[in-house]
């Protein structure tokens, strides 16, 4: 268990505090969802309540450790300022520069100060000006960033995976570090359903690749007691058994590794359901996300797909099918659409699905689901209020599903 907020010493002290305000922007540099900000309320209400004063680091963007105007946190540092209806300090350009460590310095009890974009320096992604690895420029600025507080907080799941100067770095440059509320939530979710699962164990797992996957399915086959596969992902294993997949997205380099997890499934004895009927299509504009007036639409008999149609989602009698296995299922995690659900004639399977999942969570099952278009698909369904947990970190939660270790999360300290 690692050491979280109310284990360490916060009452009048400056506290750095990793958040993941990387929030989207529409042309005219509007912030267009600010569900990153509110999730950090807790821990920045918590400190304000102490007496702390806070320094928020985030990264916005890729901007590749140069300054980008159009990457600046100012905008995020103005609406969190009217959000907590009070002033927060920001200084332009330089996270770490003369003036930014006065700021800092000069900080009151109860006043925050929003760093400028930490990717804006090089040192953060451990890059020199040439773009090349140096270590020494990260350590060099993580000792900069934890100059300015004196104890350290993660709050930035959506981060966690990566090992940065403000991430890694700081932790052995600061007097005590904890995770925040927001990551002490994802790592209580996350861990609940891999490390205890209270059986059946579900998992759905649905996008565009098996190639993207293949370490997810891999690790998930040794937890779960029912895999359900959809997506484009599935016509790769239906080709791996000889079934026709039609003009349907297959990765043909990836059939030999289909076959193999067939035979795990066997060994491991876990239900690996494939759809058993798809919505097909002749016709799709690709850039447009639309179908063309002249395409003819299906849903097949079986789960063949004819030639010169494409598989575009799950079926009638697929979504028939998984509902029912999700109905007996007690714990579910959910990654990736079930078809290509931007588009509404082919949204039916995923939205219909995700239906079923939050029906299954208001009778108590603990519901999971977490990665990009996930989460714009459940909002799409108008169920992501009714699951369990929403997970706000991408990378993070995949790579966490991966089985692979976060390093941002292992180098802060263990609760005693
Ligand atoms: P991922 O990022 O791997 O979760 O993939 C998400 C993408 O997979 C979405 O943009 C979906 O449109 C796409 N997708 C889902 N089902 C299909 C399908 N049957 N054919 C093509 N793309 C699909």
């Amino acid at each position: 268990m690692k050491k979280t907020l109310t284990d360490i010493d916060v009452r009048g002290k400056k506290v750095l505090v990793r958040v993941d305000y990387n929030v989207p922007f529409d042309a005219n540099f509007k912030i267009t969802n600010d569900k990153r900000i509110m999730e950090t309320l807790p821990t920045i209400e918590y400190l304000l309540k102490k007496n702390a004063s806070i320094i928020l680091m985030s990264h916005l963007g890729r901007p590749k450790g140069k300054v980008v105007s159009e990457m600046s946190l100012k905008p995020i540092a103005i609406r969190l300022g009217k959000i907590l209806g009070k002033s927060i300090k920001f200084v332009s350009e330089n996270c770490v520069s003369v003036e930014s460590k006065k700021v800092a310095k000069n900080l009151k009890p109860g006043q925050i100060f929003l760093l400028e974009n930490l990717r804006f320096h090089p040192g953060e992604e451990s890059k020199n000006d040439s773009g090349e690895k140096n270590k020494s420029s990260m350590d060099t600025f993580a000792k900069d960033l934890a100059s300015m507080g004196e104890v350290f907080i993660q709050d930035a799941f959506g981060a966690v995976h990566r090992s940065h100067a403000s991430t890694t770095g700081i932790v052995k440059y600061v007097k005590d570090a904890a995770t925040g509320f927001l990551v002490k939530k994802e790592l209580k979710f996350l861990r609940k359903i891999l490390e205890n699962p209270v059986r059946p164990f579900l998992a759905i797992l649905g996008g565009a690749k098996v190639s993207d996957k293949i370490s997810i399915i891999k690790n998930l086959l040794e937890k779960v007691d029912s895999i359900i596969i959809g997506g484009a992902m599935a016509y790769t294993f239906l080709k791996a058994q000889d079934v026709n997949t039609g003009a349907s997205l297959v990765e043909n380099d990836k059939l030999d590794l289909a076959l193999d997890i067939f035979k795990k499934t066997k060994e491991r004895k876990v239900n690996f359901l494939l759809p058993v009927d798809h919505v097909i299509t002749n016709k799709i504009d690709f850039i447009k996300k639309n179908v063309t007036s002249d395409a003819t639409i299906e849903n097949t008999i079986d789960e063949a797909i004819r030639d010169g149609f494409m598989g575009v989602d799950i079926g009638v009698k697929s979504i028939e099918k998984f509902a029912e296995i999700i109905k007996s299922a007690k714990t579910i995690v959910w990654n990736g659409p079930l078809g290509i659900f931007e588009i509404d004639e082919f949204s039916k399977g995923t939205v219909e699905i995700a239906k079923v999942v939050a029906d299954v969570t208001d009778k108590g099952v603990i519901s999971v689901i977490g990665g990009g278009d996930s989460i714009t698909a459940a909002k799409k369904a108008r169920i992501d209020k009714k699951i369990s947990h929403i997970s706000t970190g991408g990378g993070a939660f995949l790579e966490f599903l991966e089985g692979k270790d976060l390093p941002g999360i292992t180098v802060l300290p263990d609760k005693k």
